[in-house]
């Protein structure tokens, strides 16, 4: 059987919202956010980070930047016990701002980045997750065929629509996941 995924947004879902943030000493995991990703894939899910990191695109950060940035969001995971599978990002800036729109396939709400993963990973998307504290989430989820689950740290308090499932938090999230399993 191949596997199954919860994707999971950085910024506002995984590490605490910082508007643009460039500076690795600006990461901070979200409360019980290690905790959930090492549940969750000691319960064999697959545990994939999809982020669209337009500060690249802005010309506000480099590639190695960013990568500094991961580096100090592993080794907190890693203090907590746990890492995540896989990351991938979308460098690119957008030119409006309508969450509905894809710019770019592989810019949320775009799936590109997910279905990248999925031919990566030999994930089922029916039977994963897209989890997020944006609307565009919650489309890139829908649009990949996943389901989706708005967190309500972040931004997650200004989403209304276009999620299957809501939690105060990552944490939250995990359970919700772990209860309702990959069963569409
Ligand atoms: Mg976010």
């Amino acid at each position: 059987m191949r596997n199954r995924a919860a994707f999971l947004d950085r910024d506002g879902t995984v590490i605490k919202l910082v508007h643009h943030l460039t500076d690795p000493g600006d990461v901070k995991l979200i409360d019980g956010a290690g905790d959930a990703i090492r549940r969750l894939r000691a319960a064999d899910w697959k545990v994939i980070v999809i982020t669209n990191q337009s500060v690249i695109g802005r010309g506000k950060l480099t590639e190695a930047g960013l990568a500094n940035v991961h580096a100090v969001m592993a080794a907190q995971l890693a203090a907590d016990g746990t890492e995540v599978d896989d990351l991938y990002f979308c460098p690119l800036a957008p030119t409006q701002n309508d969450q509905r729109v894809i710019e770019d396939p592989m810019r949320k709400p775009g799936p590109g980045m997910l279905l990248k993963a999925a031919q990566d990973h030999d994930l089922d998307l029916a039977r994963s997750w897209m989890v997020g504290d944006s609307l565009s989430d919650m489309l890139a989820g829908r649009n990949a065929g996943c389901r989706s689950l708005v967190v309500r740290t972040g931004y997650g308090h200004k989403v209304e629509t276009d999620f299957d499932a809501e939690a105060a938090n990552l944490a939250e999230a995990a359970e919700i996941i772990l209860k309702e399993g990959d069963a569409p």
